[in-house]
């Protein structure tokens, strides 16, 4: 592969392993499981996962569970199904950062024995005014010169308990003049009486962030530890805690721009108001981006792979079209679904000269463009179901299809001749009325009659009834994510049910995420949550009109 169409994190990577800095490649996802994963999280998943796999190295998950308030085993259940149906397999390598608390306390033992971590005493409203600004430096902690000996004793009071919550915090002695604010002697240890998911009350000192990441990629023989622009500022740090640590061999931070998505949400705090408002059902509703959302929606891993690619990877923040996410799972479906008939908006259509009560069965194919999906059988009749807008009393100019007088084709059936309609007192069409020819079965005339419609239908006796969600952006994009206030502005149209909408009898048995296409209508995915047996609720994933272009590559 030329050097050009390399990824710079790609281009990273060779050159480490060509100057022999690594000679393997570790990768690794540790979300923090606090919420649910959203697009975002795909593309670093799919991203660490895929160089793990381009370079035959390894790929670690890890649960970034060092803070003990706001994990949620809920949480690290769906992570774990998320990662799994994207396909970034793992293996047996399921980590997590609290594995790593004794090597994490040995480290900051070690650092205070180095002389390079002191017990700090300041509230953290002292903290704030020691640590400066922008433009100011720091000041100097009172407590920064204690002894090694005073520092270890207090450090063994904070994890054996006798310390109060905030009363005393471990800060690395780096540099409180730093231009760089996440220098000036960082916290790295914090008291919390808190009781954590994993280790119990083992701890009641807790590791921050920044000290602890570099610490659990070094455990874990992480090479190329890839993060999102936000900490970029901190590698500074990353680097010395790896460095003032001694791990051998120690892991390279690099970071890249996160991938963001206009006009639509994907702030855990907005979509946890969502759901607590019961403005969606869950974090899975089909009108959010988490991945359970995506898939329960319909969206496929091969989708979300395709879309995170046209993405790209740059250093550069940016954001992307939901319709290019679009393109990316219609892309995907085309060739896969098969393609049905379902009426959205029914109106009855009734040929006059069919024989009363026959019913023949017409085959048709599963997919024009995919043969090898085979073909089906559909049951046909003298009454129709067809949609409401195919027909139209007094029709404009270029509208081809039923209006009185002319003809038009039934798809894969018999072209039909529109003879009227009956209307109901207030003037709406409750049948229309048409005859057919006989000899044009299969949709096609032998005189080499042209029609210029053709419309898709269902037999009235034969069909199921289901109910069919269809959905627009949850934010009114035409006025922008948030209002003055904050808060989210919400699009009243988001989803709209169709309690009776009729199906070709197959699509009754369909099971959950089966997906189709409805032939005109767009692809649907039968919903998971609301489905049962026999009766199958149907979400659109998406309609089959596209206004997105692929950019040349
Ligand atoms: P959010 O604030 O959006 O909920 P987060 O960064 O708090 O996300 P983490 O669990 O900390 O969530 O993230 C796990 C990994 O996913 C991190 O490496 C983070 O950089 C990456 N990540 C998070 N959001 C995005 C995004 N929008 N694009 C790409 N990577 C992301
Ligand atoms: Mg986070």
């Amino acid at each position: 592969m030329s050097e050009e169409s390399r990824n710079f994190i790609e281009q990273e990577i060779d050159k480490d392993l060509k100057e022999g800095v690594y000679d393997h490649v570790v990768t690794r996802f540790p979300p923090e499981p606090n919420g649910f994963l959203h697009i975002g999280h795909a593309k670093s998943i799919l991203l660490n996962y895929g160089l793990a796999k381009e370079y035959n190295g390894k790929f670690n998950m890890r649960f970034d569970d060092t803070n003990p308030t706001k994990e949620k085993s809920e949480f690290m259940d769906a992570i774990i199904e998320d990662v799994n149906w994207l396909g970034a397999d793992y293996e047996d390598r399921l980590f997590h950062a609290s594995d790593y608390f004794d090597k994490m306390y040995e480290n900051a033992v070690k650092l205070i024995k180095k002389g390079k971590a002191y017990v700090s005493e300041l509230t953290a409203e002292e903290m704030r005014e020691y640590r400066g600004t922008l433009t100011e430096p720091g000041k100097n902690d009172p407590n920064r010169d204690r002894s090694v000996e005073e520092n270890l004793r207090l450090f063994e009071e904070m994890k054996n308990g006798s310390v109060e919550d905030g009363a005393m915090t471990l800060r690395a002695k780096i540099d409180m003049a730093s231009p760089n604010i996440n220098m000036r002697d960082p916290i790295i240890y914090r008291v919390a009486h808190m009781t954590h998911a994993r280790t119990g009350d083992k701890w009641c000192i807790y590791p921050m962030y920044d000290f602890a990441h570099p610490i659990e990629d070094a455990e874990e023989g992480i090479t190329h530890s890839i993060c999102t622009l936000e900490f970029e500022d901190h590698r500074p740090l990353y680097d010395w805690v790896k460095i003032e640590c001694e791990y051998e061999n120690p892991p390279r931070q690099i970071e890249f721009a996160k991938l963001y998505l206009q006009n639509v949400v994907t702030g855990k705090r907005y979509i946890k108001k969502l759901v607590e408002d019961g403005i969606v059902d869950g974090w899975d509703d089909p009108r959010l981006v988490s991945i359970a959302a995506l898939r329960r929606r319909g969206f496929t891993p091969e989708s979300i792979q395709k879309f995170v690619e046209l993405c790209g990877v740059s250093k550069a923040n940016s954001t992307a079209d939901y319709a290019m996410l679009e393109y990316c799972i219609r892309e995907d479906l085309k060739p896969k679904a098969k393609r049905m008939m379902a009426i959205l908006d029914p109106v009855k259509l009734i040929i006059d000269n069919y024989p009363e009560g026959q019913i023949e069965m017409l085959p048709i194919e599963n997919n024009k463009e995919a043969p090898e999906l085979g073909s089906r059988e559909i049951p046909f009749g003298k009454e129709l179901w067809i949609e409401r807008e195919d027909f139209m009393e007094e029709p404009p100019k270029k509208y081809f299809r039923l209006f009185p007088g002319n003809e038009v084709r039934l798809m894969n059936a018999y072209f039909v001749t529109c003879t009227g309609c009956v209307k109901d007192a207030d003037g709406n069409v409750t049948e229309i009325h048409c005859t057919y020819d006989p000899e044009t079965k299969g949709g096609d005339s032998p005189d080499g009659r042209k029609v210029k419609g053709t419309i898709h239908w269902v037999s009235a006796k034969e069909c199921g009834e289901a109910t069919v969600r269809l959905y627009e952006n949850i934010i009114d994009e035409e006025k922008g994510v948030y209002n003055e206030d904050g808060s989210l502005n919400l699009n009243p149209n988001s989803i709209t049910v169709i309690e009776n909408a009729k199906l070709e009898p197959e699509l009754m048995e369909a099971k959950a995420y089966d997906k189709f296409q409805f032939v005109r209508n767009g692809f649907f995915c039968v919903d998971s949550k609301d489905s049962k047996d026999g009766a199958p609720v149907f979400n659109r994933i998406v309609s089959l009109k596209s206004s997105f272009v692929l950019p040349k590559a």
